[in-house]
Formats: structure tokens, sequence, C-alpha cells
């Protein structure tokens, strides 16, 4: 019989798919390593593992406790897998952006979800930071793991998603781009590709236009899981080559065309990727091979990105959308 013990066993190991239509007529191999392939759905399974796990060693989190954090929804479906195998409760605290689909994915997960508001300064006490702070006081044996600042967070990324890019592109990556959040995708699997590469692969953080790490305040956008208004530990500042800002129309316009031209139905962050490495790859060579990592799938923003009222209320549609009326040939 060929099973694996629990859904969790099948975290990582996520494959490598061409572009093929976005990238036409650009020389590299551009190439998307598709975090959906996670059982939870996103990229987020790899460290919601490996900090739960060393939150046991450590004694941080004992049996019975209570898992808080505050996530955008993908790393509390990571911790509510994890939760289950190992008998923890959850409770998640999101800002109010973060789409009504993802929050009842965490609910159907059996966790608990507080929701806070995004037009506050992280040091406001309504916002996301401090209500989920307050919980863990109010919560016994309640444990925090704080993906903001938890080392385990690159760990596992240096552990895991570098080299198997390593091994799938057979030392043949030459860049790396990902979007930023925390920063432990970038910084872990970053570390471990300038490592073993000696210093060969360059690393290219990709940002919403108005978050800190391209140089903006902080200033809102809408694309979800991406951006800070401030510097988180689990970000190495000094593992980016370059910094590309991207704005929210690109962002969702390449969201939708990865879905109709390439079949990949994933989230706005990716496109905010993709988006990068499309721009990156103008300016490299046919023997360049980029790598553009993507957090999660699309189905949890069908009723943003790729709702037309809610593109349109933005002023985000498309070229061949904008400016249409119904009765159009288009
Ligand atoms: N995209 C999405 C949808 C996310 O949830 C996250 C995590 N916040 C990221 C990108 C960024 O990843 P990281 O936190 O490792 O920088």
């Amino acid at each position: 019989m060929e099973y694996v013990e629990h859904i969790i066993d099948l975290v990582g190991d996520t494959p490598l798919v061409k572009l093929n239509s976005l990238a036409a007529g650009l020389s590299p191999t551009v190439l998307a390593k598709v975090e959906y392939f996670n059982p939870g759905g996103s990229v987020k399974d790899r460290i919601a593992l490996r900090m739960v796990e060393a939150a046991e060693k450590s004694g941080e989190l004992r049996p019975g406790g209570t898992i808080v954090e505050p996530t955008s929804g993908n790393t509390g479906v990571g911790l509510a897998m994890v939760a289950q195998r190992r008998g923890y409760k959850c409770v998640f605290v999101c800002p109010d952006k973060v789409s009504e689909d993802k929050r009842n994915v965490l609910k159907a997960y059996g966790a608990e979800v507080v929701v806070c508001p995004t037009a506050v300064a992280p040091e406001h006490p309504d916002s996301y930071y401090n209500v989920s702070d307050r919980l863990v006081r109010e919560i016994e044996g309640a444990w925090k793991p704080n993906q903001y600042a938890n080392q385990e967070n690159p760990a596992s990324h240096y552990a895991s998603t570098g080299p198997e890019l390593w091994k799938q592109t057979d030392g043949r990556i030459t860049h790396f781009v990902a979007g930023v959040g925390t920063g432990g995708t970038i910084s872990g699997t970053g570390r471990y590709l300038k490592e073993v590469s000696e210093g060969r692969v360059k690393v290219i953080g990709a940002d919403p236009e108005g978050s800190v790490y391209s140089g903006g305040t902080g200033r809102p956008y809408l694309v979800e899981g991406v951006g800070e208004d401030f510097w988180p530990e689990t970000y190495d500042r000094g593992i980016a080559d370059e910094i590309i800002a991207v704005s929210d129309a690109e962002s969702f316009e390449v969201t939708r065309r990865l879905a109709r031209e390439e079949g990949l139905l994933v989230g706005g962050s990716c496109g905010m990727a993709a988006a990068a490495a499309l721009r990156l790859a103008q300016r490299l060579g046919p023997d360049d091979v980029v790598v553009v990592l993507l957090p999660d799938g699309g189905r949890g923003y069908l009723s943003k990105v790729f709702n037309d009222s809610w593109m349109a209320q933005y002023g985000f549609l498309p070229p061949e959308h904008s400016g249409a009326t119904v009765g159009d040939v288009l």
C-alpha cells in the first residue's frame, strides 16, 4: 500500500513549471515554483510545521495548548493542519483586507478567527499585531509562533525550498525572485542558493509599491500577503541584490494572465512576483534561468482579483475591458 501517515507529510517538493506565454520573446528560461501544490495550498505549510516542532522541543508549546497568530490566512492553514495532528487549538488574527473566502477557510479547519482594521498603525491597540499579543496574554497555554520574528521561518526555506530549487534546476538557476512579506522565503531560500552557488545566484525581491522594502512608507496597497510597514526580524536586509516595486494594477493584470495564458490559477502576490521576474528577464540572456516563487493558489481571490466588478471599482480592469460597455464586441 502506498500512503502517507498524515497530510502534513506532503509538505514541500513542489514542482517547477515553465512560463511560456508570459515569457514569450524573452531570452532566459523563466520557471515558476508552484507552491499551491503544498497540502494546505501555500508556501506557508513549510514554516508552520517547522515552527511548531521547534516550540514543542523548547517547551514553549505544551500538550493541549493554543496557537495564536496574526496571519493573512496561509500561515493559519498550515498551522491549523499541524495543530489538528497534534491536538492544539488555533486562534488567528487577520486584517480586514483579507478576503472573507480566506477567513472562511481558516474556520473550516476548525480555527477561531478575529478580524482587525487594516487602516491603523502597527502600534495602535487594534492593530492585528497588538490584538494577537493581548490574546496570548489572556489565553492559558497560548503560544504565538510569531512568523515575523521566528527564525524557524527562514530556516525552513533554507532547509527545503533552497535545496529543492538547486536540485530541480541541476544547479543552473541564476536568479531567484520572490515577494517579500515576513521575508522568510527570500531570506532562507536566498541564503541557501547564494551559499551553494558561491554567490553566483542573484536574489531579487518583489514588493508592492508603498511598502518599506522598496523605499515606501507603508501606504496601503491591495495585494495580500506581501509588503510591510515595518522591518521584520525574519527579513535579512543583506540578502536581496535588488528590489523591484510593482503596482497593484500590474500585479493583478499579471495574476489574471497567469490563469488565462498559463493555466496557473494563483493569488495576487504571485502576479506581483511574476511581474518582477518578467521585468528582470527582459535584461537577461539565453543562459539565464530565472525562478519565481508563486506562494499560493487563486481560489481565495475569486471575489477580488478575478471579479470584474471588484477590479473595476479600483480602476484595475485589464486593457481589453477598460472603456468597454455592455454590448461592445470584445
Ligand atoms: N504571498 C502570500 C499570499 C503570502 O501569504 C505570503 C506570506 N505572508 C507571502 C507572499 C510572502 O512570503 P514571506 O512571508 O515568506 O516573505
